[in-house]
């Protein structure tokens, strides 16, 4: 069986304990993964310590070059990592393959930002500069569900600013991170990115340790919870990317047909197991039916199956928890609304559910008022455009949301209203490395890509210096 280590110091070296990594496509283990205690932990906190001096004093473009080589290795090694992604992960290869492109042209895209100073003022009576310095070691924690290109919106710009990194993946996919550690082992200085797996017992010990100044944590709202208390006491700086309930708005206008793939999509990539799937769809009554009929038949159609097999548009839910949790989500579903397709678990092996679009269903039942995080849409039912506004709005969550219409302007106006981090009209979910995107209400705290993201990674300096060569008033 294939064995991954961790990446602390610069060296591939064994965990204190070693835990089996399972296929969700045959819920068996195909892989042994090393599993770090706390003393590793604070070895890797060392490692990184003694490493930042180093790191953060180089030139910025020294620190450039070396991510845009972690970037040629990454696509060196695209393939392997796709298929490892695959096995660990389970979603389509195409999709697994287009992931780790993602993560790739994310960290070209952050070699190229930049961090120079900004001069606020420079005239006789002095000059005022704003510099972004490195906050020292951050923790970055990733969830299992897109765990190289979540990483590669972290990695890059807290290395770009000169920070030095524990990375800790989450238990069930630990594979294609510690495969990414090994493949830049040779390209980073010692100690400046540590790798560490866990059995979802050590993002507390990283949250609380005095040696870590900041966590960028993406995960559930209750973790994130977790980590702001836990980061209270040394006032640690946070960034929270958190759950989400999208809404996705059909005005009245929109053609089904046309539009209904994109739909589909937009609530069932990755299984549904995406923060901004949407996960809530509210549709106009005047094209309420055609358009359910056709989710419908799109989810009917839907090939499932093994994300290595060929032609596999759906892979299983990444683990055996969330699997049991989305078929309770889909048993609250038949008492509160009607089942149109899917509706319950695939085949007996392996974590696969039917993907299920559930209409007559509404506010206040569990599928709509709650993240389901899997494969399964609820259609509702609205009359009135200001009405379905409030209640797109009555959510604690506020990641993303969206407006479909053909009268794009008119779809504009309704976007402007929703009370979410990122608005998307007649599309759903578009993150790109230059645009910062950040959660309102319980969906997080704070930003990541874009030059918001990249400045949750520095400690603001202001230089403000009187000239004295003239008499001040
Ligand atoms: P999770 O919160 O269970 O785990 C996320 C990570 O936190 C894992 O690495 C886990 O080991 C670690 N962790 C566990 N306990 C911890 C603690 N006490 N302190 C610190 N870290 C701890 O989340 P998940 O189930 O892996 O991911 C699914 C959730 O993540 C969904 O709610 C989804 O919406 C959200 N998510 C949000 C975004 C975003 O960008 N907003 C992106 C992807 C996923």
């Amino acid at each position: 069986m294939l064995n991954y280590k961790l990446l602390i110091d610069g060296d591939m070296v064994d965990g204190d304990d070693t835990m089996g990594v399972i296929n969700p496509a045959t819920e068996e283990a195909f892989a042994t993964c090393a599993r770090a205690s706390e003393r590793q932990l604070d070895e890797a906190v060392a490692a990184a310590t003694a490493a930042l001096p180093a790191w953060s004093a180089k030139p910025i473009d020294d620190r450039r070059k070396v991510l845009i080589a972690i970037a040629d290795a990454i696509q060196e090694n695209s393939e392997d990592l796709a298929r490892l992604l695959v096995q660990e992960q389970g979603k389509p290869l195409k999709d697994a393959r287009g992931e780790i492109f993602g993560a790739q042209a994310f960290f070209r895209h952050f070699a190229g930002m930049d961090l120079a100073p900004k001069i606020l003022a420079d005239d006789t009576t002095g000059r005022v500069e704003v510099r972004r310095k490195p906050l020292g070691v951050v923790g970055c924690i990733i969830p299992w569900n897109f765990p190289i290109v979540l990483m590669a919106f972290k990695v890059p710009p807290a290395l770009l600013a000169g920070n030095t990194l524990i990375v800790k993946p989450a238990a069930t996919t630990p594979l294609t991170t510690l495969k990414f550690g090994e493949i830049i082992k040779e390209l980073v200085p010692p100690g400046v990115v540590n790798i560490i797996a866990d059995n979802n017992d050590l993002g507390g010990a990283m949250t609380a340790h005095p040696g870590i100044r900041k966590i960028s944590f993406t995960g559930s709202t209750e973790t994130g919870k977790k980590v702001m208390a836990g980061a209270a006491d040394a006032l640690k700086r946070i960034s929270l990317e958190l759950g989400g309930n999208d809404a996705l708005i059909v005005l009245d206008d929109v053609d089904p047909k046309a539009m209904a793939p994109k739909i589909y999509a937009a609530a069932m990539q990755n299984a549904g197991q995406v923060c901004i799937a949407a996960k809530r769809i509210y549709v106009h009554e005047s094209i309420y039916d055609p358009m359910c009929n056709e989710l419908a038949k799109l989810a009917s159609e839907a090939v499932v199956g093994d994300g290595l097999e060929q032609g596999v548009q759906m892979g299983p839910v990444q683990n055996r928890q969330q699997f049991e949790k989305i078929l309770g989500f889909i048993d609250s579903a038949k008492e509160d609304g009607k089942i149109i397709a899917g509706g319950s678990r695939k085949g007996n092996r392996g974590y696969f559910i039917e993907p299920t679009i559930v209409r007559d269903i509404t506010d206040g039942s569990k599928l709509v008022d709650e993240e389901q995080f899997g494969p399964v849409m609820p259609v509702i039912k609205y009359a009135d455009p200001a009405e379905v506004v409030a209640r797109a709005n009555a959510s604690i969550y506020g990641l993303g949301g969206s407006v479909w219409a053909s009268d794009a302007e008119k779809a504009w106006r309704v976007a402007e209203q929703i009370e979410s981090g990122s608005v998307w009209i007649n599309k759903h979910g578009d993150l790109q490395p230059h645009i910062p995107f950040g959660g309102a209400k319980l969906s997080g705290v704070g930003a990541e890509l874009g030059e918001e993201g990249l400045n949750e990674f520095t400690q603001l300096q202001v230089l403000s210096m009187a000239r004295t060569d003239r008499p001040t008033r």
